[in-house]
């Protein structure tokens, strides 16, 4: 995707009001993910070159902000894994009762407060948040079925999780079990701390069958300006 000004779909950045032409961003060195044709991954035009947030990012918020409206919300009880900064600020600035969360907090730099949080086993007790936002980050986690079953458990019945992964739609998903360093990993899945790449069928199986009701939606054509990859759905969990 290339949002360039004076496009049809120019860019307005839903965070920071900056309206201009996206920056490049992420990975391109591995052609897996050309080859799978990685749906959330890759060198893509996506940055905000004012705020830095990602089209990820702003997929999140446009669906918190303006589909489920909840920026008038009190008591809001949220769970933030790996947040992101823009997100962080304004999810916290809505929250009663914010957690933002990282079980590797020695080598990120985050702007906001963030203590920590596995989010495979987690000292939260069983239906505690609203929303729970876990960014790509299941794709980092080797024992991801543990991870969204935790998810589940600590979120409360009615609650809504953000589970985001990259995706592909042309291969089954692709897992190596005996891939074990980061040189390996970068080859087989395009990014050196990812433990697999996503089929979207048994994605949402998986979902499915740790619990969660799935509703699978894509806002890009209805908030255009917001700057949201075209081909990301929304993977939208729901604890019933
Ligand atoms: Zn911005």
């Amino acid at each position: 995707m290339t949002l360039t000004h004076g496009d049809k779909k120019h860019f307005v950045c839903p965070f920071c009001g900056y309206d201009g032409p996206l920056d490049l961003m992420g990975a391109d060195r591995f052609p897996i993910l050309q080859k799978l044709k990685v749906i959330g991954a890759g060198r893509r035009s996506a940055r905000c070159p004012n705020c830095k947030s990602s089209d990820k990012e702003r997929l999140v918020y446009t669906y918190l902000k303006e589909v489920e409206d909840i920026g008038h919300l009190k008591d809001l009880s949220i769970l933030h894994i790996a947040p992101e900064n823009n997100l962080q600020k304004w999810v916290e600035s809505i929250s009663s009762n914010y957690v933002a969360g990282d079980a590797f907090l020695q080598n990120q730099t985050f702007m906001g407060e963030v203590q920590f949080v596995d989010i495979r086993q987690t000292d939260f007790s069983d239906n505690m948040f609203d929303y729970i936002i876990c960014n790509h980050v299941i794709c980092d986690i080797k024992e991801d079925r543990k991870a969204l079953s935790e998810i589940f458990r600590i979120l409360k019945t009615g609650g809504k999780a953000i589970v985001q992964v990259p995706i592909t739609k042309i291969s089954k998903t692709v897992e190596y079990p005996n891939i074990n360093t980061k040189e390996e990993r970068e080859i087989a899945y395009g990014y050196g701390y990812h433990e697999r790449i996503y089929n979207d069928k048994e994605y949402s199986r998986l979902l499915s069958n740790v619990g969660f009701t799935i509703d699978v939606r894509n806002f890009s054509e209805q908030y255009p300006q917001n700057g949201i990859n075209p081909l990301e759905d929304l993977y939208i969990c729901k604890k019933e």
